[in-house]
């Protein structure tokens, strides 16, 4: 098992500090003390060595560490005993890093923002967001939508990115999210919006369930962008559950995994395997039906467990707000 991690990043902070390494800190140090990566992927004109020479002056009881990431990538970090997060954050302004990794009691291994951004050059954030798209117009009309643009300073610089929200607007038309994927983006108030082709900007888009469908989309988005070109394949598969009382909403279970989805599906029904699923257990009563394969057929390929497990709540909460009884989709 992996570490959880408790996602409190924004999308485009998310992009900054997991780009190019995947997010899976695996075998952190051990407990307690914070841990502080020396790199840093957006101002690479500090170099870990002057960070690391920074940071002893602060802290001479820390200790350089190699954190090892997802796959075989690493991250030169310092360690320190006994730091609670805020001095850690503190630290991180300090020495210049973005971002620092803290090892709370529970195990559970924080990923949080310094907000150290003073440092940020305008050229290289615009370099960076460059990657993963154009201007407001240049994106929109290159997917053929030619609804009026928002006058927001920001539209005129790189980074727009369009992608499906998995919810259709009442003319039933897919709805889209339109999201601004820049260094800056945080510190913004206007940095997306939800749009229909016919209507434009939806501004009916409120509540908590429509809040946090935008929200998983954009934690989907992250993590498909910075996969990397693992060997592995995950699924998301969603299947009917039989055997529940009768209900208006229809039963369905969202789950993901490494293996086959047959396999996995022969799992859900083994009477005490730990990835049986609640609703699976004898005394729920419910049982596999059919696999429907239409509700997934969208995601694209997912190479990681993070894309993975973001594609499974995502597709979760599509099913919801569609009505469905959903169980499973952590
Ligand atoms: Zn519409």
């Amino acid at each position: 098992m992996s570490i959880p991690l408790r996602i409190t990043l924004t999308m485009a902070q998310r992009l900054a500090v997991m780009s190019p390494a995947d997010n899976m800190l695996r075998d952190p140090a051990p407990l307690p003390q914070a841990v502080v990566p020396l790199a840093s992927w957006l101002t690479d004109a500090v170099t870990p060595d002057q960070r690391w020479a920074k940071l002893l002056i602060a802290q001479p009881m820390a200790e350089r560490v190699e954190l090892q990431l997802g796959g075989k990538r690493t991250v030169s970090a310092a360690a320190i005993p006994g730091l609670n997060p805020a001095a850690a954050r503190k630290l991180a302004q300090v020495i210049g890093a973005e971002w620092v990794w803290l090892q709370s009691k529970a195990g559970r291994t924080d990923a949080c923002f310094s907000g150290s951004r003073s440092r940020f050059t305008l050229g290289r954030a615009d370099v960076l967001a460059a990657q993963h798209g154009g201007t407001l117009e240049k994106t929109l009309r290159n997917r053929g939508f030619d609804f009026a643009i928002p006058q927001w300073t920001n539209v005129d610089r790189p980074g727009w990115h369009l992608s499906n929200l998995g919810a259709t607007c009442h003319c039933g038309r897919n709805l889209v999210l339109v999201d601004w994927w820049h260094a800056e983006a945080p510190r913004r108030a206007n940095s997306h919006f939800v749009a229909c082709s016919a209507h434009g900007i939806v501004g009916a888009v409120e509540g908590a369930p429509w809040r946090n469908l935008v929200q998983l989309r954009r934690e989907l988005d992250a993590a498909l962008a910075v996969q990397g070109p693992a060997a592995r394949r995950y699924s998301v598969y969603v299947v009917e559950v039989l055997g529940l009382p009768r209900s208006s909403k229809r039963p369905v279970y969202v789950g993901m995994t490494s293996k086959p989805i047959p396999v996995r599906l022969e799992e859900h029904a083994i009477e005490g395997h730990p990835l049986q699923g609640r609703v699976f257990r004898k005394a729920k009563g419910g049982r596999v039906g059919q696999l429907l394969a239409e509700e997934t057929k969208s995601l694209p390929e997912l190479r990681s467990q993070l894309a993975a497990r973001t594609a499974e709540a995502w597709v979760a909460e599509v099913l919801r707000l569609r009505g469905f009884d959903v169980h499973g989709g952590h």
